[in-house]
Order: structure tokens, then sequence, then C-alpha cells
């Protein structure tokens, strides 16, 4: 009998941009798995039948991005507590033949900062800018690591204080809300851009927070990853701080749903690479 290659795939739309194929294909390559992994673009209101097609032709697994996060979670048979808290999906695996969702987005972050800073969170206090999805992940990590307390600024308010109302039903540390160009009174450890601003584009000039706030005693965190240096980052550095981008919890999160599919880590370097080397091809 053929021996036919397991199939995984990220759906989105758009998702030519998206840098899992490489990532996962250059771990699979690197471990002899015989895989493949491509990317569908995937109209919202084709949604559902492309998920039934995919559980047919007996998916092992696929990653989820923007616009599916939230709807695809009614297509599955069940959701881990961690993606129920946050309202979203970017991982989907077989166990017993059910399709089980998953966020890996916190987790990747927090383990990328554990892994380039050696930053241990615990006790620590964060400001965060945003409250869209990428925040929600990333605070409840956070939250659930053992921060001492958070800051949400957004440039709509509501939002702000939707997104800490939603994370004190689930955890018992300080979590407050500023409007966007003010800032704590008491000196921040971790400052985190989860907002599009300083990315590749008409973004890319623009900074989320005046300079002034910044200081050597924290570190700063930048999840957009193209560039993989952005302004803020530059600021951050230019006053001593420790800098941290995002394309190390692109990575991270990643890894961890290959763990999720395959029950091993797949080789992070590898994947860091191949994603490093697509971003370059990009550039030329
Ligand atoms: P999202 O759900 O659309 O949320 C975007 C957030 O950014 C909202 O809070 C929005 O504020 C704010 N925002 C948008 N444009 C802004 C502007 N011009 N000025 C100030 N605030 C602005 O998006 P997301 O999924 O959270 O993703 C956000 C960013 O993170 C994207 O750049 C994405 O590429 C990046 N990301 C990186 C990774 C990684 O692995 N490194 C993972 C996920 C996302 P309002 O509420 O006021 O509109």
């Amino acid at each position: 009998m053929a021996d036919f290659p397991a199939y995984f795939a990220v759906i989105g739309h758009p998702v030519g941009h998206s840098l899992s194929p490489v990532m996962h294909l250059a771990a699979f390559r690197s471990l002899g798995i015989n895989a493949c992994y491509t990317g569908y673009d995937v109209e919202p209101e084709r949604l559902r039948e492309v998920a039934s097609a995919m559980r047919t032709l007996h998916f092992r697994g696929f990653n989820v991005t923007i616009p599916h996060k939230s709807a695809i979670m009614d297509l599955l048979d069940e959701c881990t507590p961690e993606a129920v808290r946050i309202g979203a999906v970017n991982t989907v695996y077989v166990k017993d033949n059910r399709w089980i969702g998953d966020n890996t987005d916190g987790l990747g972050y927090l383990s990328s900062l554990t892994h380039e800073l050696d930053f241990d969170v615990r006790g620590k206090r964060v400001m965060i800018f945003g409250a869209g999805g990428a925040a929600r992940g990333i605070a409840d990590a956070l939250l659930f690591a053992g921060i001492d307390a958070l800051w949400i600024v957004n440039r709509h308010l509501d939002k702000a204080t939707y997104l800490a109302e939603q994370l004190a039903m689930h955890h018992i540390s300080q979590i407050s809300v500023l409007e966007a160009g003010t800032w704590p009174e008491v000196q921040i450890d971790l400052l985190i851009n989860t907002t599009p601003v300083g990315m590749q584009g008409h973004l890319a000039e623009e900074l989320p927070i005046a300079t002034d706030y910044l200081n050597e005693r924290m570190v700063v965190s930048d999840i957009v990853y193209r560039p993989m240096v952005t302004p803020l980052l530059t600021a951050a550095a230019k006053v001593g701080a420790r800098t941290h981008g995002g394309l190390g919890m692109l990575v991270e999160q990643g890894a961890l749903a290959f763990y999720r599919w395959f029950g091993v880590m797949p080789p992070v370097s590898v994947m860091r690479e191949a994603a490093l080397e697509a971003m370059q091809r990009e550039r030329t």
C-alpha cells in the first residue's frame, strides 16, 4: 500500500503572507516526517464547507488565522480551556477522531520571552498596547503565569474595558485600563505592543507610545515581526531597554502547534531559520 503523507494546512483570508507553511515544512524535512502542509485562502462564507472537506480528507491538523479564529470554534468537537477563555483557536488537532481547538499564541509569546531574554514574568508589572485577539491571548497567558499587575491601553477605550472585564472573570491579579497617551505612575517591567503600529506599510513610521516614557529598567516587546526591528524597538534600544521582537512568538506558537500534532517538540531553530529565509526572499 502506498505510504501517503499526512495532511496539514493553514486556513485564513488572506493567507499568502503566512510563514506557517515554510516553518512546518522545514520541521517535517528535518525530522524525516512524511507530511505536507499548505495554505488555503478561505472566504468566510466557505469556512464550513472547507472544514467539512478537511474532515473527509482526514487532515491530521491545521492552523487557523484571521478572520476564522473565532468562527472555527463552532465547527470543532471540543476546545481547550485556553481557547475558550481567549475566544479564539489558532491550532486544531485530532484526538480519538475528534477535532480539538487550541490556542498557542499566548504560550508561544511566553516561551519566546523566556528563551530569548530569560525573562521570568512572575510578579512583574506589565503594560500592553492593544485589546485585540493577540492582546487577549498574551494577557491571558501572562496572568496565568503569575504577573502582579496588568495595564491595558487601547485606541478605543471600550474595547480595553471589555477585555479587562473578560480577563478579570478568570484571574485575580490587578487589571486596569488606561486611555491612550497615559501611563501608570509606577515603574513598568514589561511593555508590549500588540497593535499593528510599526508594521511594514502605512504604519511603519509610527510609535504606539511617547518615547519619553521608555527607560532602561523595562523590557520592551513588539509582536510585529515585519520589520523585525520596529520603530518602538529602535527607540527602546536607544534608552538602554532590553528588546524583544515578534518573530520568536510566531515561531514558538508554531512549534507548540507541532507539539499538539506529533507529541514531540520540533527543532525550533530550524523553523526560525526557515521563517527568516522566507522573509529575506520577500525583500529581494
Ligand atoms: P486585532 O484583533 O485586529 O487587534 C488590533 C489592535 O490594534 C486593536 O486593539 C486596535 O485598536 C489596535 N490598533 C489597530 N490599528 C491601530 C492604530 N493605527 N493605532 C493604534 N491602535 C491600533 O489584531 P491582532 O490579531 O490582535 O493582531 C495585532 C498585530 O499583532 C498584527 O500586527 C499582527 O500581525 C500581530 N501578530 C503577531 C503575532 C506573532 O506571532 N508575532 C501573532 C498574532 C498577531 P482598536 O480596538 O482601537 O481598533
